[in-house]
């Protein structure tokens, strides 16, 4: 039976991960995420047939109708949905109540809102605390020494679970150069074990920085263009 391409194209993704896994100083699991935004329907169906189960979305709405959708004609399905787009405070609500994993979380406001926000029948939201880990370069995220303050407003929260952190650095096409940032975040996400010892995933690397990020420790990647092709409309709409 012949591969159709996406199916093709997670299978390469995941032998990169194996190689990148097997050479990187921290071997333990890396988990892949299917980062869809723009993209139809069609094609996440395409990818879950081929076993992806976890999705990344960046754009609100689109996330919500994409959930909705899959819940409806697949419910017997158990997705896991990522919000890993810029999030505003007035669309906090949506992402409460519809996904699993919020991965842009970088100011006390939005964690109260999301943790007031989330259904009770809901396990609580997943949260990845954001670092802005090029410094000026990037406006999202937070400054690293803000986050022992952060960790602990999300800790304290009823319905939100710190798991982590996450990062997109500025881009950089040497990987010598990716990997000294990528590490910088793993020190981080070390000393954030520490303390908490429900925290386990440090989201980073995309289609072009994946190799660095899991020789320095990522445990998520998240992969849009090598699985589904280049994107029709900018990233940052
Ligand atoms: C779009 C996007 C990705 C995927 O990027 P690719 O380069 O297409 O793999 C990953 N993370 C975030 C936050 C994104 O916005």
């Amino acid at each position: 039976m012949t591969m159709n391409p996406i199916e093709q194209n997670l299978q390469n993704v995941r032998e990169k991960i194996a190689s990148a896994a097997a050479c990187g100083r921290y071997p333990h699991a890396v988990t892949l995420l299917a980062v869809s935004k723009t993209k139809p329907v069609a094609a996440i169906e395409e990818a879950i047939a081929s076993g992806q189960r976890g999705f990344g979305e960046n754009y609100v709405q689109e996330g919500v109708d994409k959930v909705l959708y899959f819940r409806e004609v697949m419910p017997q399905v158990a997705l896991q949905w990522h919000f890993i787009g810029p999030l505003q405070s007035n669309k906090s609500r949506l992402v409460a109540e519809h996904f699993d994993w919020c991965h842009t979380v970088d100011r006390h406001k939005i964690t109260q809102r999301l943790s007031e926000q989330r259904p009770a029948a809901l396990s609580p939201l997943n949260v990845l605390l954001q670092v802005n880990i090029s410094g000026e370069a990037s406006k999202s995220g937070i400054k690293p020494a803000d986050l022992p303050a952060l960790a602990a407003t999300v800790a304290a929260l009823p319905h939100l679970t710190l798991r982590g952190l996450m990062a997109i650095p500025a881009p950089e096409s040497d990987y010598a150069r990716q990997l000294a940032v990528f590490q910088s975040m793993n020190d981080l996400f070390a000393q954030l074990k520490l303390h908490y010892p429900q925290v386990d995933t440090l989201s980073m690397g995309m289609t072009d920085d994946m190799s660095a990020a899991i020789a320095a420790g990522s445990t998520l990647v998240r992969i849009g263009t090598a699985i589904f092709g280049t994107r029709d409309y900018p990233q940052h709409v």
